[in-house]
């Protein structure tokens, strides 16, 4: 397959998006699936080494969200969290110094997507102070234009959580041009812009997904992400299921493979499978969240510091600071 010959000879950056979907058709019982699996391995070993990192997201609110997005339990026509609520300053720099007792790399602070901005400015500004000298912060927050890009980073922010999902515009009520001029604004302003190909279900066809994943190798990404929907109870997807372990193991291998990230690959939800194809990188997350019923995911879905480490260490990653 010529696509695989492209691969194999370091020219990832001429495939189509034909040859993408081409590749995310790989059967996952055939041979060259684990042929996929071997190479993407070694492109993390080759650019990661062994360095594992752990990223830490806190949810500031769990509120009704205008978005609507039909996977996520925040959408405001299927409201699904177990409470609606804002996290104060002072409650969101406690859960940070908490966590901070703990070693991990990039830290995320995550709002729904019409939560006042002004506001997250302001706890930019008192969270920074209680992060570690160089540690990265990453503001997770709906769209926004080049001043309030500036503005984030004025308060200390060093980079952005955006993408494109998957049928913008059709599960969400967020037009791809808006997601496009808020990318725009991130790399306008000097912010790194942390993607994501997300949120992958059963009814998505492989050129779809290579159409992300052609967009994301052209944004220049450092750290990439490949994220299977959680089928939420309640949400409008949710009877459409998700995708399986092996189906996920391959789109994580084909999007680090062409996206080709120079600090990290990641995947939502964790699973070990996906880690043989060169997953180097693992959230802990804390609060709201669109994949959990539950308002407190740390209690639920969400994986701990110690828990990510642990994943990590068991495939040889590990910290940069050990
Ligand atoms: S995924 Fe984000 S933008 Fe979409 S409904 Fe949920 S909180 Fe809003």
């Amino acid at each position: 397959m010529e696509a695989f010959e492209k691969l194999i000879h370091g020219q990832a950056d001429t495939l189509t998006v034909d040859e993408i979907a081409e590749l995310l058709g790989t059967d996952t019982r055939s041979d060259a699936f684990y042929e996929l699996v071997r190479l993407s391995n070694r492109q993390s070993r080759s650019r990661f080494g062994d360095h594992g990192y752990v990223f830490a997201q806190i949810g500031i609110n769990a509120q009704p969200c205008p978005v609507n997005c039909k996977f996520c339990s925040m959408g405001a026509g299927h409201y699904v969290l177990d409470m609606q609520g804002a996290k104060s300053v002072e409650t969101i720099c406690e859960e940070v110094r908490l966590l901070e007792r703990d070693y991990f790399d990039d830290f995320f602070l995550m709002t729904t997507a019409n939560y006042p901005q002004e506001q997250m400015v302001e706890i930019g500004r008192a969270v920074k102070p209680l992060l570690r000298s160089g540690q990265r912060f990453v503001a997770n927050i709906g769209d926004f234009d080049l001043d309030m890009a500036l503005r984030l980073k004025e308060a200390g922010f060093t980079g952005a959580y955006h993408i494109n999902r998957l049928r913008e515009g059709t599960d969400t009520l967020v037009k791809p041009e808006q997601r496009e001029a808020t990318l725009r604004a991130i790399n306008e302003a000097g912010l790194e812009l942390y993607y994501c190909i997300e949120p992958i279900g059963p009814e998505h066809s492989y050129r779809e997904l290579a159409v992300e994943i052609a967009r994301a190798r052209d944004l220049h990404i450092a750290v990439m992400a490949a994220m299977r929907r959680t089928p939420v109870p309640g949400t409008p997807l949710y009877s459409l299921g998700q995708i399986s372990a092996p189906e996920l193991t391959k789109i994580v291998a084909v999007t680090n493979l062409v996206v080709r990230p120079s600090r990290a690959m990641n995947v939502h939800e964790p699973t070990q499978a996906a880690l043989l194809a060169g997953v180097n990188q693992l959230y802990a997350e804390v609060g709201a969240n669109p994949r959990d019923t539950d308002s407190h995911t740390e209690q639920s879905r969400g994986f701990n510091i110690q828990a990510a480490w642990q994943m990590l260490a068991e495939f040889g990653y590990q910290p940069l600071s050990s």
